[in-house]
Order: structure tokens, then C-alpha cells, then sequence
């Protein structure tokens, strides 16, 4: 197999151009997927096909792989995509377009000068989808699929930082059901786990969009409420509290309910950090907890 041969093949694009950025080389994979077959590209100024190219960063760098003939590594992550072409049809629901990392090189002639430069164009979309599936599965706790501890950790220090610029409010709930224990005791631990995604579901049903719901531990959660004075979290809290409550729980035919305690406080000067602000909220639990549970208490 010859080299033109071998370059149709391989499952990457290959652009070839001169000076002027016009195209001399397309090769299969870039008739595919740009869905322009070589004869009616080639010939034609690469900035016409693809107007999006025709910034400076990329000029910069053809010119300098020309001029010192070095390679430029264009990583989706930094400068986008170079060619807008369709994602394999599996990634759809992911991105729109497909995610690729490009390497520009030189091409010199018999006596050596650089007159062309190539583009290797390569389908990271695959990566891409992983990527953003293992950065979500860091921050979802496996139970429920609502947020986990390291994510809600992240926005109370962006709500602390809101606050700290622009004076926005915000308010903090922490969660626990009560005597939890005693219901996996009395109907098994799956049943348990069967009401902590229950309870989950009820609460995600009540808040609004922006509020940040995270699963804080065992039987623990804790909603951050951006933009929200004390007493309308009061006024939530109380709302999911009394749903919770009337919830009617089933295992195997048998009919129970649970209740939970909740703890709830607004941020305010004296409270220095996201760490006091979850040890006045866990202070508020504990004596919503101590004072006969299901009920919601508030500390400021
Ligand atoms: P209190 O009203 O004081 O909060 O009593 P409690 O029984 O809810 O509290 P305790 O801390 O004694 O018990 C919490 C229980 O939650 C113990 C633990 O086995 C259970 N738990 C924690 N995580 C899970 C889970 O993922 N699934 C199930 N089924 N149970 C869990
Ligand atoms: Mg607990
Ligand atoms: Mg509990």
C-alpha cells in the first residue's frame, strides 16, 4: 500500500495547505465527515469553507509552523473546535458537534523550504463523553443521583464568595430522618434505601431549580438556598417537612410513614467561613432533634 493510499485509510483528517491558505489535500476521512468531497475543496480558500478559522490565534499559529517550522497543537479544550462537523450519532445527546484536537505541522519541499503546512484533525469526542461522565460521577452520590458532599462543598464556597463580593444572601438547611435506624431495623435495609430515594425525590420536587440538594451522608442532606432571607427558608423547610410527613412509605404491602428533623440557618456577619455556617445549621438540627424531632429550627 502506497502513502496516498494509507492517508485515505487512516481514521484521522488530513488538510493539506499552501501560503494562502488555500486547500491542496482533503483526504477521505475529511470527505466523510465534512461531507465535501476532495474535487470540489481543493482549490478553494480554507477561510470561505470555514469562516470560524479566520481569527487571529489560528493564523498566528499556521504562521509560525511556516515561518520556524514547528507544530501547533490545538486542543478542543483551549480554542474549540476547528471544524464544525457532526458528532458519530451515539454521542448526540452529549454534544452537538463533534470534539477535536488538531496539530498543524510543516510539509517541505525537495529542497527542504516549508511551502505547505498540514492539519490533523482528530475525533476526541469519545474522550470528551467519558470526561464529562466521570466529572458527574464524582459529584453524584450513587443512591440517590442527587449531589454529593464534595459537590455541595464547591457551591457553599462559591455562595460564601457571592456574599463576601455582592452581599447576597443565602440560606442553609440540614436534613436528618428521624429515627432512620429504626426503619431499617423494622423493614430491611433495602426498604431503607428505598425511603432515602423517596425522600430525595419529595424534596427535588419542592425546591426550585437554582437551590443546590446534596446528600451530606448516611441519612443526612443539606439544601443551600442562593438569594433566600431566613424566613422564607423557614417557610420552605416547614413545607418539606409537613410532606414529608404525610408521605405514605411502602414495603411489602406493609404501609408506614417517617418524619424528619431539620436545621436552618441564614449567613450573616459573624459566621466566618461555609464550615460555621454548616456548624450553626448542624447546632439548629441537633436541637430540633433533642426538642422531639420532626420539626424545623432555626439559629441565627
Ligand atoms: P435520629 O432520629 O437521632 O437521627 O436517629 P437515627 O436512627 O436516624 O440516627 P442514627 O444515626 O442512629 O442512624 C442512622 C442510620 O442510617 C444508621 C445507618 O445504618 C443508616 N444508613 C446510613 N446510610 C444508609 C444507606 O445508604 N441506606 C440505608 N438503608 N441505611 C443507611
Ligand atoms: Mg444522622
Ligand atoms: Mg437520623
Amino acid at each position: 500500500m502506497n502513502i496516498p493510499q494509507l492517508i485515505d485509510m487512516i481514521d484521522v483528517g488530513i488538510i493539506t495547505l499552501d501560503s494562502e491558505f488555500v486547500i491542496t489535500g482533503w483526504n477521505r476521512w475529511m470527505e466523510n465527515n465534512g461531507k465535501i468531497p476532495e474535487e470540489k475543496i481543493v482549490g478553494k480558500s480554507l477561510f470561505q469553507e470555514y469562516p470560524n478559522l479566520d481569527n487571529s490565534w489560528f493564523r498566528r499559529n499556521c504562521s509560525s509552523v511556516f515561518r520556524f517550522g514547528s507544530f501547533a497543537f490545538l486542543a478542543q479544550k483551549i480554542h474549540g473546535n476547528c471544524f464544525p462537523f457532526e458528532p458519530a450519532s451515539s454521542f448526540h445527546s452529549d454534544f452537538e458537534v463533534m470534539q477535536q484536537d488538531c496539530t498543524i505541522g510543516p510539509v517541505r519541499n525537495e529542497k527542504g523550504d516549508i511551502d505547505q503546512i498540514f492539519i490533523v484533525v482528530k475525533d476526541v469526542t469519545q474522550i470528551a463523553v467519558y470526561e464529562k461522565k466521570l466529572i458527574s460521577m464524582a459529584e453524584k452520590d450513587g443512591l440517590t443521583g442527587i449531589n454529593n458532599r464534595k459537590y455541595l462543598d464547591s457551591k457553599l464556597i462559591e455562595e460564601f464568595e457571592r456574599h463576601r463580593r455582592y452581599n447576597h444572601n443565602f440560606c442553609l438547611i440540614m436534613i436528618d430522618i428521624d429515627f432512620f435506624k429504626k426503619v431499617n431495623d423494622t423493614w430491611g435495609h433495602l426498604c431503607g434505601d428505598e425511603v432515602l430515594k423517596k425522600v430525595t425525590s419529595l424534596i427535588q420536587e419542592r425546591i426550585r431549580t437554582q437551590d443546590i440538594f446534596a446528600r451530606y451522608g448516611g441519612e443526612e442532606f443539606v439544601i443551600l438556598l442562593p438569594e433566600t432571607e431566613l424566613e422564607d427558608g423557614i417557610k420552605l423547610a416547614e413545607s418539606i417537612r409537613k410532606l414529608i410527613e404525610l408521605e405514605v412509605m411502602n414495603s411489602n404491602g406493609k404501609t408506614f410513614s417517617v418524619t424528619i428533623s431539620m436545621g436552618i440557618s441564614a449567613i450573616h456577619d459573624g459566621i466566618a467561613d461555609s464550615k460555621d455556617l454548616l456548624d450553626y445549621a448542624d447546632k439548629a438540627l441537633y436541637e430540633a432533634k433533642t426538642s422531639g424531632r420532626n420539626k424545623v429550627v432555626s439559629i441565627n
